[in-house]
Parts: structure tokens; C-alpha cells; sequence
């Protein structure tokens, strides 16, 4: 089912991100066994810059073969466009429907950049003309590392979503106005897609600083309080509380969609949705 049709319903849908692990592979099928139950529209794989292209197709067919639909990621800026049209159409090829149309972060080793796709824009319009896949992508409701205001990142947005783009996945975010306020910048600049809320349950200190010192993600009191005060299993259960909570509100005002940062791990996840059914 492609996005458009996955986003029409009126019931908030539930999808989740997980990686490629650098190893053991069968580890993650069984959480995704877990999250499976949950249906989910998708599970979304990321695409690591010069990661194994190979073993991401692999587990893509293993994800598929349980029964899941998967809609990888795909960054362009490393990319040739000969090497993207081979990947999107092999995509295509193995019943795929959905693509996540990045550009990607631009690389320290900037002799890594190929020059042929500048923006996620380009990206998404290429594969427009080559297949029939559709296209989400990102959007960042603090506005995105490199750019100057929200005001032009919305402005760029609107580039991918002019160029056929199906559906916006957010940047996590720890604070629903933050998401309130670029929905409503998003609709005010023209945009009618739905607009899916990227939701990280907090599992650890590090990974919550990893985050927010890659990208522009504003960390409440609330949660700088209980970062400070708990570890191991008190923020895990922090964590899932914490997000339980925000789901709640963005449930309350009709997101069409959560799309949940598992971190690979069904734990949180899991727990967050059995909570937010009651
Ligand atoms: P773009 O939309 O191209 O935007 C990049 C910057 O350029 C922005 O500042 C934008 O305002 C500006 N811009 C855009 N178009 C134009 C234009 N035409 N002219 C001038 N300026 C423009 N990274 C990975 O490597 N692998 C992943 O799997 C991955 N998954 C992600 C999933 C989600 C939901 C999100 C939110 C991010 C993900 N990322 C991933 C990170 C992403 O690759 C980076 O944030 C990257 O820096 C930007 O990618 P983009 O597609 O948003 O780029």
C-alpha cells in the first residue's frame, strides 16, 4: 500500500524506524516480531552512508518475508545517479512501495560527494521519473542544522513536496508544540500532505545527547531533570512514560501518524503503545 492510501484513514497510524546492525541481524528480526504485533503500516530501515548495500537488502527480503512492509531510507548525496537508479528500481523489483527520499548529512570527507543530487528534492523528482515508488520525506519541526530560519526550511520543504512527495516524516522532538506550531506553518505555506510525528522513546543519557547534538532538538526541563536524576531502568521507565505522554497529546489532536525511533529495541516501544491503547 503506498502512502497516500496508508494516510487516508481517519485512525492514527503506527510505523516504526529500525537500522541495519552491524551485526546479528536475526537479534532485530525478533524485535521487529515483537513491534510486529502492533500492526504497523511499515517499518522504515534506515540508509547508512557507505553502509553494506547488500546486507540492507538482505534484511529488507528477511523484514518483508515476515509479512512487514518496508520503506527503506535513501540518501543521494553520495550517490551517483547511475547507482540510484540501479537501487530504486531494484527496489521496485522486490515488491517495494515506499521510499524515505533523503539527501543525507553532508560527509566530513567531503571527496565522498558525487555532485549529481544536490537536495532530497532532486531526489524525490528523479524517482518520480524512474518508478512508481512514493516518496515521504524528511521534515524538521526545529528547523533543520543548516538552515538559517524554519521559515526557509519550510520554504525547501515545499521544493520536495512540489517534486511528488507523499508524506513528511519529522525529526524527533520532545516537545509538542514544536510539532503543533510546524504543522501549522506547514499548512500555512501551502502544503497538504500529512505531516507523521518522529517519536524517540528517552533509553539513556548518551543516546539523548548523541541526538541533540546532531541536529536542532530543544530538550524540556522535564526531561534535562530526569536525565540528571535517573538511570538504566528508572529513565527507561521515565522514557516510556515520558513519550507515552506526548503521544497522547499529538493522538488528542489528530496526528495521522507516529512513527517511533526504536533504536532497534521493541522494550520502549512496545510498552508506549500498549499504554496509549488504554
Ligand atoms: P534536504 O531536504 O535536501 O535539506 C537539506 C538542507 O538544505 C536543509 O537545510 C534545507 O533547508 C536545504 N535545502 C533543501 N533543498 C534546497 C534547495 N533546493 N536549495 C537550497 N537549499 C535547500 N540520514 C541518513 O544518512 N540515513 C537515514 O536513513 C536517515 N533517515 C532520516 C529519517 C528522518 C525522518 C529524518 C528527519 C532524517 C533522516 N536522516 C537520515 C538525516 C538526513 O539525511 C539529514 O538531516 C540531512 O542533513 C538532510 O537530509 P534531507 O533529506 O532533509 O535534505
Amino acid at each position: 500500500m503506498k502512502l497516500r492510501e496508508i494516510y487516508s484513514t481517519d485512525k492514527t497510524v503506527i510505523s516504526f524506524e529500525v537500522f541495519p546492525p552491524k551485526s546479528e541481524p536475526e537479534k532485530l528480526l525478533k524485535e521487529t516480531a515483537i513491534l510486529a504485533n502492533h500492526n504497523p503500516a511499515f517499518i522504515s530501515l534506515t540508509y547508512g552512508a557507505g553502509g553494506n548495500e547488500n546486507k540492507s537488502f538482505n534484511l529488507l527480503k528477511n523484514i518483508k518475508d515476515a509479512g512487514i512492509n518496508v520503506m527503506p531510507h535513501f540518501t543521494c548525496i553520495t550517490s551517483t545517479k547511475e547507482n540510484i537508479e540501479k537501487d530504486i528500481k531494484k527496489l521496485s523489483q522486490l515488491g517495494v512501495e515506499n521510499i524515505l527520499a533523503l539527501r543525507g548529512d553532508i560527509p566530513q570527507d567531503k571527496s565522498l560527494m558525487k555532485h549529481d543530487f544536490h537536495y532530497a528534492n532532486e531526489l524525490v523528482s528523479f524517482i518520480k521519473e524512474k518508478t512508481n515508488l512514493s516518496s515521504g520525506v524528511a521534515g524538521y519541526p526545529e528547523g533543520h542544522i543548516e538552515s538559517p530560519d524554519l521559515k526557509t526550511d519550510i520554504d525547501n520543504l515545499k521544493r520536495k513536496v512540489d517534486a511528488g512527495a507523499d508524506a513528511i516524516f519529522t525529526q524527533l522532538f520532545f516537545e509538542n508544540e514544536f510539532f503543533f506550531d510546524y504543522v501549522n506553518r506547514v499548512r500555512d505555506a501551502g502544503i497538504t500532505i500529512p505531516v507523521i510525528a518522529g517519536i524517540m522513546p528517552v533509553i539513556s543519557r548518551k543516546q539523548v545527547h548523541k541526538m541533540t547534538s546532531m541536529a536542532n532538538i530543544s530538550v524540556p526541563k522535564k526531561l534535562k531533570e530526569a536525565l540528571e536524576k535517573y538511570q538504566d531502568n528508572a529513565l527507561l521507565d521515565f522514557g516510556i512514560e515520558f513519550a507515552s505522554e506526548q503521544c497522547r497529546g499529538l493522538i488528542k489532536e489528530n496526528v495521522k501518524g507516529l512513527h517511533f525511533y526504536t533504536l532497534n529495541k521493541s522494550y520502549s516501544t512496545d510498552k508506549i503503545l500498549n499504554n496509549i491503547k488504554e
